[in-house]
């Protein structure tokens, strides 16, 4: 009998190992099945078993004879085999007094033999070991014996080995995955020691989608190895990367190491177009940093915010950052009002549209009123739409939030109408909801529901949603004209439209974005926006000027020819109540 009287060695790198393994807990392998039921035939024993020896217990990876799946670590046998990383043998266990107290010795199954090969890593870290168990008494292993358990021993460390590669190797980068990052980082903190996480957002999500539906996933596949054989020639090979989405990737970098030079060389060496010769593709590098240490990968939600970091560099085309932890509020609101927007949208009464006029310029009649949508939230109170809508954008909710408005917005036309009142009612649409056939066709049932004139209503587009799928936007918009509504493009003039785009688009109105409104007294300014209400009288549109609030600005506008404005000298957007009133008091 060997004796193992020492802890097993570097316990805190090997319970760190273990936990990583602690993803296999829940499936059973069919190889280190036959493993062990081989290891029972070879040795004639009723039981075997690969155990994992963890913090306080010891588990079964594959196991034979035995019904439960694990058992306490303290005075196990297995416990006692993973002090060494040789054969360790127990021959008759109820005379030895390690264990002639244990249960399983002195009640069932009644233990008189054990035998373990310890399941060593290549760099020397015990797992746990393959065990052989017999009730019956017997001699020790035969060195023939003790050589064959070694070799099932091995195989069973190939087997763990290839089922972690398979859970932790991300394709087709072959890099490490996020879970390993994760697993990674979990092994430095619970070693005391510091580091800096570098994500690197290597394409915009949507561009990456783009390419996707544009050329296809095999392309994609290429060139995400384009990007990773790059970042792999700046990158210290000594350091593990790992991808953590599609787009992104990431590595820990030692505290003591300066992450500028590094950075620097990465953002450099995307210079370059990536992909394959025939398709080169730009990227557009953003990199996030975030020191990590134990007391920040238990605080904070740290891969998500070197993410985001990264991803707001990326967008603001700043090469790298240091992560903000005073952006993390930010967060973390944008957060609380996404989770908030699904009961918001499918519940009665948070959701208000309130309506503020826009005034013909000339005869200063009110032609229409635009909705504006008004959340009331129960504790965090009143939620700008600047606020919300580019985050409902970026879900599956906002589309039921533009239907939601569209209703809304007729139902209050048709009591107006019903009322004696005939005004136009304007609603902002969103990109997305210009994706699907869905929208229009909606607009035109509740049309016929409500029994409104089309002409009673409108929509308004931002630029950008414009610009998304120019062509699938174009026949949704001329399906829309064709049935008799207006549309108009909104924030005009501070986009990126290039003027033959616009000439083609089927739009009534220009709205003029209210930022031109602001600077009126620059001779520079004033140029500008004369050119760009000449441009647009010119094409045929009917000019919109929002954002007045001032008599000055309003002569102005005036002057130069704009049909309608719209702003706060006017009235400030109201609830629908209240617009009757205001209309009477205007005469
Ligand atoms: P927008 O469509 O350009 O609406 C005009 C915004 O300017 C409104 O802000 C309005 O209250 C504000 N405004 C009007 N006159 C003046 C003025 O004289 N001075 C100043 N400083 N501001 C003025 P609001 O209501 O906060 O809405 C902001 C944006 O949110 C809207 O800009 C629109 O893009 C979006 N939005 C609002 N409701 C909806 C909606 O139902 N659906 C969608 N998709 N977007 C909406
Ligand atoms: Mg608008
Ligand atoms: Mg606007």
């Amino acid at each position: 009998m060997n004796m193992h009287p020492e802890a097993p060695i570097n316990e805190a790198e090997r319970l760190a190992r273990v936990r990583e393994l602690r993803a296999l807990e829940e499936t059973a392998d069919h190889v280190l099945d036959h493993i062990v039921h081989m290891a029972t035939q070879c040795f004639d024993v009723p039981m075997a078993m690969v155990s994992i020896v963890d913090e306080h217990r010891q588990w079964f990876l594959a196991r034979i004879g035995v019904t439960v799946v694990e058992t306490p670590r303290e005075r196990s046998f297995c416990s006692e085999a993973i002090k060494g990383t040789t054969l360790f043998e127990v021959i008759d266990a109820d005379r030895d007094e390690r264990f002639e107290s244990h249960p399983m010795v002195v009640g069932p199954p009644g233990i008189r033999f054990y035998a373990a090969m310890p399941l060593t890593t290549t760099d020397g870290l015990v797992l746990g070991a393959l065990c052989i168990i017999d009730t019956q008494r017997r001699p020790p292993l035969t060195l023939r014996q003790a050589s064959a358990l070694a070799m099932l021993a091995k195989l069973v460390m190939i087997r763990i080995v290839n089922l972690r590669t398979q859970n932790y190797v991300d394709q087709p980068s072959g890099l490490l995955n996020r879970s390993r990052l994760e697993q990674d980082a979990r092994i430095l903190a619970t070693a005391g020691k510091r580091a800096r996480l570098v994500v690197i957002d290597a394409l915009a999500p949507s561009y990456y989608d783009e390419v996707v539906r544009g050329i296809g996933l095999e392309f994609v596949g290429d060139l995400i190895l384009s990007i990773t054989v790059r970042l792999q020639g700046v990158v210290p090979p000594d350091l593990a990367l790992y991808r953590v989405s599609p787009t992104r990737f990431a590595f820990l970098l030692p505290d003591e190491t300066d992450p500028a030079p590094l950075c620097e060389d990465i953002l450099a060496c995307f210079e370059t177009p990536v992909g394959t010769e025939r398709i080169p593709v730009h990227t557009q590098v953003g990199i996030g940093v975030l020191p990590v240490g134990p007391q920040e990968l238990i605080e904070t939600d740290w891969l998500r915010a070197a993410i985001a970091t990264a991803d707001e560099t990326r967008e603001r085309g700043h090469g790298w950052r240091y992560h903000d932890p005073s952006r993390d509020h930010i967060q973390l609101r944008a957060v609380q009002v996404l989770n908030s927007l699904c009961e918001a949208v499918y519940g009665q009464d948070q959701l208000r549209l309130h309506y503020q006029p826009r005034i013909d310029l000339h005869t200063g009649a009110c032609t229409s009123v635009e909705a504006l949508l008004r959340w009331q939230h129960p504790t965090l109170g009143t939620i700008s739409p600047g606020e919300f809508i580019p985050l409902a954008e970026k879900t599956a909710l906002m589309r039921p939030l533009s239907l939601w408005v569209m209703e809304q917005a007729m139902r209050q036309v048709a009591d107006w109408e019903a009322a004696g009142l005939h005004l136009r009612v304007a609603m902002n649409v969103s990109a997305i909801d210009l994706d699907s056939p869905q929208f229009a066709e909606r607009m035109h049932t509740l049309l016929d529901r409500f029994g409104l004139d089309p002409r009673c209503f409108e929509l308004e587009f931002t630029e950008s949603a414009l610009m998304r799928h120019p062509e699938l936007v174009r026949t949704q918009l001329q399906r829309i004209r064709d049935a008799g509504v207006e549309v108009s493009i909104d924030d005009f003039g501070t986009g990126y439209s290039n003027w033959t785009y616009l000439r083609a688009l089927p739009a009534d109105t220009v709205k003029l974005d209210q930022s031109f409104m602001r600077d009126l007294s620059q001779p520079r300014e004033q140029r500008l926006v004369r050119t760009i209400i000449d441009l647009s009288l010119e094409l045929g549109y009917r000019v919109v000027a929002e954002g007045i609030e001032t008599p000055d600005v309003l002569e102005q506008m005036r002057a130069w020819g704009c049909h309608e404005g719209q702003g706060y000298l006017f009235a400030r957007p109201m609830p629908p109540a209240s617009v009757p009133q205001w209309l009477s008091a205007r005469g």
